[in-house]
């Protein structure tokens, strides 16, 4: 090594001094000795890697107390809120649906102490954790039963495996729909172990398809809500009704993966129509799953509804046990589905609900507000505007189901592509990060979601 590299080596403070330095010495007791030491560590690592790729010091080697200071401030939890201004209500990558206030308040007893989750406190004996939860979506769907597990790719494993191992399932071509993140209708089915049997066309598919292919190894005739794209145009799909006839024939049950599916008649609030869990059930389907956190407007769950003897079979078997659902998730799915009791006040105590039918008109004045707030902040570099836009519902609802929204719009004076990407990413770094839309060379603020205009004002005109 060069006498000039062991010069710049040997001036990289001693984590041991650094630790008793005046500046330093607080952060121990804020943060703990350990973390403190662990980041110094990564510090030091950081720093010599520098000196041998530049042959000098980094700038921040000038000043180690507040090179300190500023990373262990800006440590990320791993789930920081966030302003969703992107236009999709329910975004996945952000989590989905916010929940009720309700049942935050019941997550919060639950997690707090010990609570009735698998006790029943008429001495009745030790019932499954679902039983009460079962019981109040009984109520609402007119279902015979239910089961609650973790999310809705884990009821529709669940429910394949029970139904249909080493069988086959019999689904129309033009539903054999992925939902994103490696989850394809084949490769669960596979998983499941099932066997695939295609009907139809992508187009086209009529109930003699499922009769044709019905045979002395079929297991199950299935339905796929294609909840995230839109076939159009000369198409034929067979309804619930008539898939549950047919398999009443032949003694062979159906069930529907309904992925989104709202329990309350979404035209009734003037949003676009969404299948409902209960026509299903009242079509005659044996099972119907659906997401927790999609439309319902609660915790990540997966819920099956359908005749008991099918439920029963899913609640004993061990890979029910696997996916189950903890204290924490059932306490927020009870309290949400008890606002479904007051459908009237849903959207008012439901966020999704309150979001999705959030008026354009109130969205339009919230926009002027924002627009003439920012202005002073932003105007120099950026054009702003107010401009109408179209928010998503999101989490697999029809992208062609689009609500009338509007949007702060911000587009660069200067520097296009980059000045955008400069302005995000200043956006993304704030202490509550601001996440927008790129479209058109401009920043698209989507003010749907935003109910806490105050809160963003202030992020924003740091
Ligand atoms: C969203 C969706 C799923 C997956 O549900 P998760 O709750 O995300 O696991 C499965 N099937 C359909 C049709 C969906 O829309």
């Amino acid at each position: 090594m060069s006498v000039e590299l062991h010069l710049l080596y040997s001036q990289l403070p001693a984590i041991d001094r650094l630790l008793r330095e005046p500046d330093v010495a607080p952060l121990v007791a804020e943060y703990g000795p350990v973390l403190l030491t662990d980041t110094l560590r990564q510090m030091q690592v950081e720093a010599r890697e520098y000196i041998s790729q530049f042959h000098s010091l980094a700038d921040w080697c000038s000043d180690w107390p507040m090179a300190l200071k500023q990373r262990l401030h800006n440590r990320q939890s791993a789930l920081k809120p966030v302003f969703n201004l992107s236009g999709t209500v329910l975004h996945t990558n952000l989590g989905r649906a916010p929940l009720a206030e309700s049942a935050i308040a019941a997550v919060n007893d639950a997690m707090r102490g010990a609570v009735t989750l698998e006790y029943s406190l008429s001495g009745a004996g030790r019932g499954h954790r679902d039983r009460a939860i079962a019981d109040l979506l009984c109520e609402l769907t007119g279902a015979e039963d239910a089961c609650i597990v973790n999310n809705n790719a884990a009821a529709v494993f669940l429910m394949l495996t029970v139904m249909a191992a080493e069988k086959q399932v019999v689904v129309s071509r033009g539903e054999l729909v992925e939902i994103g993140g490696a989850f394809r209708i084949p490769d669960v089915m596979r998983q499941a172990g099932c066997e695939l049997v295609e009907v139809g066309t992508t187009n086209r598919t009529h109930l003699k398809d499922y009769r044709q292919a019905i045979n002395e190894h079929t297991g199950l005739l299935m339905k796929v809500h294609t909840s995230n794209y839109s076939i159009e145009g000369f198409t034929a799909s067979v309804a619930e009704a008539q898939l549950a006839i047919l398999g009443n024939e032949f003694s062979i049950p159906t069930a529907t993966d309904l992925g989104s599916g709202s329990l309350v008649d979404m035209t009734r609030y003037g949003l676009p129509a969404e299948p409902m869990p209960q026509q299903l059930i009242a079509a005659g389907i044996d099972l119907v799953t659906f997401s927790g956190d999609k439309l319902l407007g609660g915790p990540q769950a997966g819920i099956i509804l359908g005749k008991k003897r099918w439920i029963e079979q899913l609640q004993q078997h061990p890979l029910k046990r696997v996916l189950r659902a903890d204290k924490m998730t059932l306490a927020a799915l009870d309290a949400t589905l008890r606002l479904y009791q007051q459908p009237d006040r849903l959207t008012e105590l439901l966020p999704t609900m309150r979001l999705l039918t959030r008026p354009t008109q109130v969205i339009a004045e919230s926009a002027q507000r924002v627009l003439v707030a920012l202005t002073p902040r932003y105007g120099t570099d950026f054009t702003l505007a107010a401009e109408p836009c179209w928010s998503q519902i999101g989490s697999g609802s029809l992208p062609v189901d689009r609500l009338a929204s509007w949007a702060v719009t911000f587009a660069p004076k200067e520097g296009g592509g980059s000045a955008l990407e400069a302005l995000t990413a200043r956006w993304r770094g704030l202490a509550k990060p601001v996440i927008g839309r790129v479209a058109d060379g401009r920043l698209w603020l989507d003010l749907r979601c935003l109910e806490d205009e105050a809160a963003l004002l202030r992020e924003l005109a740091r």
